[in-house]
């Protein structure tokens, strides 16, 4: 828990300056947010002789009117009527009083007295600040005064990254959202009133509401008790839904997958593979065996976004999509700010699938090109996919059609550590997409057996045969057919008329082929392929010309 990092790192004078973020306006424990938290647990047994608050729109308060007198006095009164005033101003009245009494400052907000972003777009007041705040940290003579400074944020990267370099030493602390077990104890002592029904149990209300502050919680149970209704696994749901996508809709999409293995046509190796090392590991709590992260490649529309859907419906994980498109931003550091916030929100899902498509596009190989990101935000990105504490709970899945083009970095064992081709589906594959496309969208069909159609079909990804099935669709309906139903005849002209786009495709299966490392992945006609390396090479050096 934070507060046990917080206190260790106190106590061993590891600093004095302490920057709090994230979770930071949610409930500590059952009842006490953050500052009464600190105040009983933390300052009364210390004798701090001032206790004061500082934000921007308060200005400078105190916990006793003895505090303030005593400020009063060690600053000779010249502060008394600076008070409300700009940091510039009243800091370095703060500043004699950390290092003259035993005082204790807690800054709100601090992300609007430091803001993040270049250095040189800082106003001269924000620069004050910012020296005033650093120099506090490695101040020797507030150390020995026994002063302490806590700042407070929402969101670490709203604030200037100047504060946290290593020639200072404040410490960011980060205040998580509440595990499991904690969600459950909250939620037990909040329904001890008994004013609302449950129609779950609070193990599963404590499972459902991953990702959730206790704050949250509390809004559930109390919209059901102004409702008038009980608390249900769809109720949750929708408000959890609404409470996640204010928070991280902005940076994050959420995936309510509802397919399923059946769902998809063939990829039975792969199919295979997630079921063995990820769905049953699961079950059996046998956490060892799951990769930290995936690679799918192959050609486009070959199903990967679909086996990603299918995967988070049987494993009973949530599933979050990183789109990078929404995270990078016009201004200087807000990419980096809102990816922050995406990868915070990806880690509150836990036990999460966080699916990237086409990574190629957003962390390709060398420097960062025109579509690609900052070196930072890549770093970021690789250490959070490596942490092994999540190994189980977090697994990552991207998929791209271009492997070759991805930072080698990514690829190293650790991260994405499985890579899985997904490549053109085979004739009897393609019957059975056939068959699965017609069932998913209800049409009435007359056809017993898709084998004529896959082997006419040949070359079409199951992208292309969804939309051949539409077209199908179509042509029933213009031909004012008994149930608009598909016929063989219809179906046979739609695909007449819909041809597959083989751009790519020979090349992009090649690129799949060569990235696997595993036989056991691969369709027994690319299997030499890859002891053959050098023929591998031939093929894909063809393809390029
Ligand atoms: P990718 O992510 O590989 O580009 P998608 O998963 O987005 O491909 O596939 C696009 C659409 O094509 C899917 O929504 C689905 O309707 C259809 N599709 C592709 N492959 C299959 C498959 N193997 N079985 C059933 N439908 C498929």
């Amino acid at each position: 828990m934070w507060y046990h990092e917080f206190l260790n790192k106190y106590k061993a004078g590891i600093s004095h300056e302490f920057l709090l973020n994230f979770n930071v306006r949610d409930l500590v424990d059952n009842c006490r947010y953050i500052d009464r938290f600190l105040y009983e647990e933390f300052i009364k047994q210390r004798n701090f002789g001032i206790v004061a608050f500082y934000d921007i729109s308060t200005g400078l308060t105190f916990l006793e009117p003895g505090m303030e007198k005593e400020f009063n006095m060690i600053t000779n009164n010249k502060a008394a009527e600076l008070v409300y005033s700009l940091p510039s101003k009243i800091f370095p009245y703060i500043d004699m009083a950390l290092k003259n009494t035993k005082t204790i400052l807690f800054i709100n907000h601090i992300e609007k007295i430091i803001p993040s972003g270049d250095i040189g777009s800082m106003s001269i007041e924000e620069r004050m600040a910012l020296i005033w705040l650093s120099e506090w940290s490695i101040s020797p003579k507030i150390s020995t005064v026994g002063s302490t400074i806590i700042m407070m944020t929402d969101n670490i990267a709203d604030v200037s990254r100047e504060i946290l370099k290593s020639s200072y030493k404040v410490e960011p602390i980060l205040v998580e959202l509440p595990g499991e077990q904690e969600r459950k104890t909250y939620i037990e002592h909040l329904l001890k009133d008994n004013k609302v029904r449950m129609d779950l149990t609070t193990d599963e209300f404590a499972k459902l509401s991953s990702g959730l502050s206790k704050k949250s919680i509390k809004d559930i149970k109390l919209k059901a008790e102004a409702e008038e209704v009980p608390i249900s696994f769809e109720f949750i749901k929708e408000k959890k839904h609404s409470v996640l996508k204010k928070e991280y809709g902005d940076v994050l999409e959420f995936i309510y997958p509802e397919i399923g293995f059946e769902d998809i046509g063939g990829m039975d190796k792969a199919k295979n593979y997630l079921l063995k090392n990820i769905v049953e590991p699961i079950k059996k709590n046998d956490l060892r065996r799951v990769p930290m992260g995936i690679l799918l490649c192959g050609p486009s529309g070959t199903g990967k976004t679909l086996l990603v859907n299918a995967l988070a419906k049987s494993s009973g994980f949530n599933c979050v999509k990183i789109d990078m498109s929404r995270i990078l931003g016009q201004y200087v550091g807000e990419s980096e700010k809102n990816f922050k916030k995406c990868l915070l929100g990806a880690q509150s899902q836990q036990p999460v699938i966080v699916f990237v498509d086409e990574i190629d596009t957003t962390f390709r190989r060398g420097d960062s090109g025109d579509h690609g990101v900052s070196r930072n935000i890549f770093s970021e990105f690789l250490q959070f996919a490596s942490n092994t504490n999540n190994r189980g709970k977090v697994i990552f899945i991207a998929a791209t059609n271009r492997p070759d083009l991805l930072d080698a970095a990514l690829k190293r064992a650790g991260r994405f550590d499985k890579k899985i081709p997904i490549l053109m589906p085979e004739e009897k594959e393609r019957a059975e997409i056939f068959r699965i496309i017609i069932e998913k969208y209800k049409f009435t069909t007359d056809i017993t057996d898709f084998m004529p159609f896959a082997q006419t079909a040949e070359n079409y990804t199951g992208a292309e045969i969804e939309t051949v099935v539409r077209k199908a669709y179509e042509i029933a309906c213009e031909r004012e057919l008994p149930e608009s139903m598909i016929t063989s005849d219809v179906l046979n002209q739609a695909i007449g008329k819909c041809r597959p786009s083989t751009k790519q495709i020979e090349f992009m299966t090649m690129l799949a082929v060569n990235e696997c490392d595993d036989k056991d992945l691969l369709p027994d006609q690319y299997k030499d392929l890859i002891d053959d390396r050098e023929r591998l090479e031939e093929l894909l050096q063809e393809q390029l010309l």
